[in-house]
This record gives structure tokens, C-alpha cells and sequence, in this order.
């Protein structure tokens, strides 16, 4: 473990696996390591931004380790660090590089907008990570900049040579805005005849980032009729939890894909538990926060009682 956070992984009493009653087992954290971003896509946040968690809210580098080694133990095997934008957090790929050197050596996935990946890209290898969820929603600047409302395309574009060049997995995730960029659907199917990179089509969750509902949507079912129509798909075998349907095109390299996020389609087999940035465990994206780990640990909770708690939430989760 890295030597610049001290809380060792301790012993925890528990047989190690997570399952809810519906018997579903629970082997995937997603770990929000900070509310903030660089960023303001108009679909997640407000132009001003949000009312951001108070530093001394959000869980320090060795509250994360504690928590993340905590599920390791529990049977969590892989870790997907996300935010708002994680690699704004400072010291966050040495907290990555430390979740993926625990003993269990779960897999470490990160999620980014990828503003400033391309300065992070050695560390990250480094650090043991194993494939890169990259988040681009148009592939011309001047749409791109109107969607984030920022600027710094030709970083984000950039980034995904600079992936592929280190030899990561890559996945690149644009979320269809009808009317906006939806037209650009081939120019993405396009990226993936010579790149070995999978491009994954999100259907949109029907309000902006300001809680307004959104005019005009699509499904993933529609966004799947529109490869059809233009492409040869073969359906990729996909691990029974998977959220999204892939496919291989005909004479392409990469793959692609849909995730049907807001017809939710995939509840049944859901492996997810999500912890945000204060600390706070969530057993499904749809329902209320559970238990503020953060807090219960600057409380003194022994590890026990932290999975205490954490099997509590799980045994109420949804169907
Ligand atoms: N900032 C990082 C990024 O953008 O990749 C990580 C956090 S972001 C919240 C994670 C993912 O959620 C991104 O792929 C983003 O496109 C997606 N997302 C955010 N709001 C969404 C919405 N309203 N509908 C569908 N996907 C959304
Ligand atoms: Fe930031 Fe990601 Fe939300 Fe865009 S989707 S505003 S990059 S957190």
C-alpha cells in the first residue's frame, strides 16, 4: 500500500460476499471521489455548477482506502472511480494506485471526461488501471464546447491516442441528445472501423442537470434501430451484469454498443453499489442514500460495524 496513507486494511469478520434479497451478489463499487468538475454538460449540472459537498465532507484519500479495501473484502472485485470528474481530486491516482495493490487485487477502472487524462496517462498505467471509460458527446469542437459549455476539445480528442499509446482498454461514452448530436451517431460508429476501442451510445436519462425535464429524448431501443439500419452488428457475449449490449461491426476493429440507462433494462442482474463523495452508500442508482460511511468512520465505527451497516442497506435493497 502506498506509504502516504496510513489506514491499513483491517481483518473483517464476514463471509466475503455481498447479496441482496433478491439474490443478486454485489462484486461492483462505483466510487465517486469528488462532486466537481471542470466541466458543465448541459445534462448533468447547472451552467453555475452545483452547491458542492464541503471539502471536510467529502472522505479523505484514507477514508476511500478504507472503504474501498472494506468491499474488496466483501467480495467487491472491481472499482470504477468516477466523480464528477475524478482526475480533478488532487492525489487521486496514487488513492487508485493503492485500492489496486490490495491483496484481493481488485480490477481499477476510471470514468473521466478526459479534460486532463492525457497528463495522468503514465501514472495511471503505473498505477494498475486496467481500462479507461472515456465520456465524448460530439466529435466537432464547436458542439462539443456547446454540450460541456467549456473549452478544451482537442485535449479530450486527443486523449484517446494518448490511451491506446499506453496500451489501455478504452471505452468511449456519448451520451445521444437528439437534435444535438445525435446526427453524429456515424462519425462515431466511424471511430471504431481502425481503432480496437468500443463506442457505447447512452440513452439519456430524460431531465437536464437542472431537474427540467428534457424536450425531446431517445431510447436505447431507437438509438439500436439506427446502427441496424446502417450496419452489419453481431451481438458480443457479454458478462451476465453487464449493463450494455455490444456488438461487433462488420470489417471494423472496435465494437459497439447502447446502454439503455433510464429504460432500465437490467435491473434483475444489477451487481452495482455506488458510494458518493461524501461517503454515503447507495445500493441502487433509483433509490434513497443509505448509511454515510464517512461518518460513521470519523465516529470511531469499528470495521464490523461498518459492514454491519453496509449489509443493512443491502438487505432493504430494491427488487
Ligand atoms: N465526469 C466524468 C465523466 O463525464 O465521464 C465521470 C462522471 S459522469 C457523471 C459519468 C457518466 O454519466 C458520463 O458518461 C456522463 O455522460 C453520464 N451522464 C451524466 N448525466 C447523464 C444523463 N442525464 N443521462 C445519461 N448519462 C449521463
Ligand atoms: Fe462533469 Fe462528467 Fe457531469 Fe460532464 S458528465 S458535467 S464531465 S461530471
Amino acid at each position: 500500500m502506498d506509504s502516504r496513507f496510513s489506514s491499513a486494511p483491517r481483518a473483517v469478520s464476514s463471509p466475503a460476499t455481498l447479496v441482496d434479497p433478491q439474490g443478486r451478489t454485489l462484486d461492483y463499487l462505483r466510487l465517486a471521489v469528488t462532486d466537481r468538475c471542470n466541466l458543465r454538460c448541459s445534462y448533468c449540472m447547472p451552467e453555475k455548477g452545483l452547491d458542492w459537498v464541503p471539502t471536510l465532507a467529502v472522505m479523505t484519500g484514507d477514508e476511500m482506502l478504507r472503504v474501498g479495501a472494506l468491499f474488496v473484502r466483501l467480495g467487491v472485485r472491481k472499482i470504477r472511480i468516477t466523480g464528477g470528474e475524478p482526475l480533478v481530486r488532487r492525489g487521486i491516482v496514487d488513492i487508485m494506485a493503492s485500492l489496486g495493490a490490495l491483496p484481493e487485487r481488485p480490477e481499477i477502472l476510471l470514468t473521466t471526461n478526459g479534460t486532463v487524462l492525457t497528463d495522468h496517462i503514465d501514472a495511471l498505467k503505473a498505477a494498475g488501471v486496467h481500462r479507461i471509460n472515456l465520456s465524448l458527446d460530439s466529435l466537432r469542437e464547436d458542439r462539443w464546447s456547446k454540450i460541456t459549455r467549456r473549452q478544451g476539445f482537442a485535449r479530450v480528442r486527443g486523449s484517446i491516442d494518448a490511451v491506446l499509446e499506453a496500451g489501455l482498454g478504452l471505452k468511449v461514452n456519448m451520451v445521444v441528445l437528439p437534435g444535438l448530436n445525435d446526427r453524429e451517431i456515424p462519425d462515431f460508429v466511424e471511430l471504431t472501423r481502425h481503432l480496437p476501442i468500443t463506442v457505447r451510445f447512452i440513452e439519456p436519462m430524460p431531465f437536464d442537470g437542472a431537474g427540467r425535464k428534457m424536450e425531446e429524448t431517445i431510447t436505447g431501443e431507437e438509438i439500436l434501430l439506427r446502427l441496424r439500419s446502417r450496419y452489419d452488428l453481431t451481438p458480443v457475449l457479454q458478462d451476465q451484469s453487464a449493463v450494455d449490449k455490444v456488438f461487433s461491426v462488420r470489417g471494423f476493429a472496435g465494437r459497439v454498443g447502447v446502454i439503455e440507462g433510464h429504460s432500465r433494462k437490467f435491473c434483475s442482474t444489477c451487481s452495482r453499489l455506488r458510494v458518493d463523495a461524501r461517503g454515503r452508500l447507495r445500493t441502487c442508482l433509483y433509490g434513497a442514500s443509505g448509511v454515510n460511511l464517512t461518518e460513521m468512520m470519523r465516529d470511531g465505527a469499528t470495521d464490523d460495524e461498518l459492514v454491519a451497516a453496509i449489509r443493512g442497506d443491502i438487505a432493504f435493497r430494491f427488487k
